[in-house]
């Protein structure tokens, strides 16, 4: 038919011309796009043949309140025929970036009072470092160099943001990365006690961290490694960045991920849910006390800004996320069926010997796998069960960077009971075929 000719058409000039962001180049060109979406709704994706799948991953952890809200294409479609964009460089503003900058830091822990808006989760990172960096030059202690991450850490792609990333892969791409980056074990505080004893405190600017790591696996940090975090920064004056990227917004059970753990950053990166992956929008909170330096400090121009920090038609949009957050009780939604989904995967934990493990909080959740010795399966069996779970009808993610043999699940935020039983259903008869 027309229709099958069209799809083919598009397959192959996929292949030849879209070159896809964190992809296999040989699996994309021998394969071609495995599916090529075309709508969405709550839950679900669909692609051009017609297959209908759950979006499990809520696309890339993003998607919090669903496909297809109305409500946001309105929002963004009244705020770009009014002014869809405008310069804030300098004194220039704008009204919805305004009442997204208080909106948001409302919402946060009380010392954290000023929002510089970026387009994503690399450059809000990017623009963290260097704050901090900044901000240690003017408070007269320009030795404060050197930013400290953690294994199994992603906080983005750019060179900053990949220079602290912790996943080998993704540092191996280039091999030649940003100076002054360091790196501990990402549960062990006597580590990094050790790191910056053996640096030097005074060269320390900051400690970045994933209040949970996610694309490392969904490493939840045990209960009292954030405060010990948090002291060990008051003892040295480093300052303390957390990635909320995936965790803000609601993604856990709660506004922000560090709010599980009682400890209030010195900055906070935001992006992803802010506007569920409606439009391109991210950021950085810092404290009162940072931005009270600034002013008070700073002679010259900030010289660090996006051309899209502060987009209108972006923090509209981000504005109306916010109130269907709040308006549909999302946020206790992902708590209560964050624990549904962990009961139920610990419930296949005790059927299926192959899982080792089951990680999770709120709306991230992970297993892991071994073979049938406790040994690692060689090859890892994670792949093949998204695979299957693919043509079953979920979306997933296999992740097995850092020798992890691991399934991660993300849904969003809007899930039902119901769509959850769905997930588990379908997630266990995908993980049958492989043993
Ligand atoms: N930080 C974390 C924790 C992330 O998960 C991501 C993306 O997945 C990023 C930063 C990078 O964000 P972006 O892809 O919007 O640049």
């Amino acid at each position: 038919t027309k229709k099958q000719v069209d799809i083919q058409r598009l397959e192959e000039l996929d292949k030849k011309h879209f070159l896809h962001p964190t992809t296999s180049i040989k699996e994309q060109q021998e394969a071609g796009p495995a599916f090529i979406f075309q709508t969405g709704k709550g839950i679900y994706l669909e692609d051009m043949k017609g297959t209908t799948l759950i979006d499990g991953m809520s696309s890339l952890w993003n998607v919090n309140v669903g496909h297809g809200r109305e409500e946001l294409a309105d929002a963004a479609k009244e705020q770009m025929a009014k002014l869809a964009f405008t310069s804030c460089f300098s004194t220039f503003s704008n009204e919805p970036a305004i009442l997204l900058a208080k909106k948001i830091t409302d919402l946060a822990p009380a010392p954290l009072t000023a929002v510089f808006f970026t387009s994503g989760g690399s450059e809000a990172n990017d623009t963290a470092y260097k704050l901090a960096r900044h901000y240690w030059l003017l408070k007269g202690q320009p030795e404060r160099k050197k930013i400290i991450s953690r294994t199994k850490s992603y906080h983005g792609v750019s060179m900053g943001a990949t220079s602290a990333t912790g996943l080998q892969g993704f540092r191996e791409f280039t091999k030649s990365l940003a100076p002054d980056f360091h790196f501990v074990d990402h549960f062990d505080t006597g580590a990094l006690r050790r790191l910056i004893e053996a640096e030097g405190p005074e060269t320390i600017a900051a400690i970045i961290a994933e209040p949970v790591q996610g694309a490392g696996g969904v490493h939840v940090a045990p209960k009292d490694y954030f405060k010990e975090v948090k002291d060990i920064c008051t003892q040295y004056g480093i300052l303390l960045i957390t990635d909320e990227v995936i965790t803000g917004f609601g993604r856990t059970g709660k506004w922000f991920g560090m709010e599980h753990y009682g400890v209030i950053p010195d900055m906070m990166c935001f992006a992803k849910g802010i506007t569920s992956g409606y439009v391109q929008l991210g950021g950085v909170m810092i404290s009162e006390q940072i931005h009270n330096d600034l002013k008070e400090l700073s002679s010259g121009t900030l010289l660090h800004g996006y051309t899209y920090s502060g987009h209108a038609m972006a923090c509209a949009v981000g504005l109306k996320n916010i109130e269907l957050i709040e308006k549909e009780n999302l946020v206790e939604n992902a708590r209560a069926r964050g624990e549904q989904l962990l009961k139920s995967l610990e419930w296949i934990k005790s059927e299926r010997k192959i899982v080792s493990a089951v990680r999770g909080l709120g709306l991230m959740a992970a297993l892991d796998f071994v073979d049938q010795n406790q040994q690692p399966f060689q090859p890892p069996v994670s792949p093949f069960i998204f695979k299957e779970a693919a043509k079953l009808g979920l979306i997933c993610r296999a992740v097995t960077l850092n020798a992890q043999d691991t399934i991660v699940l993300a849904p969003p935020l809007i899930i039902s009971k119901e769509e959850t039983e769905k997930i588990i259903h379908i997630l266990k008869e995908a993980i049958k075929t492989v043993e």
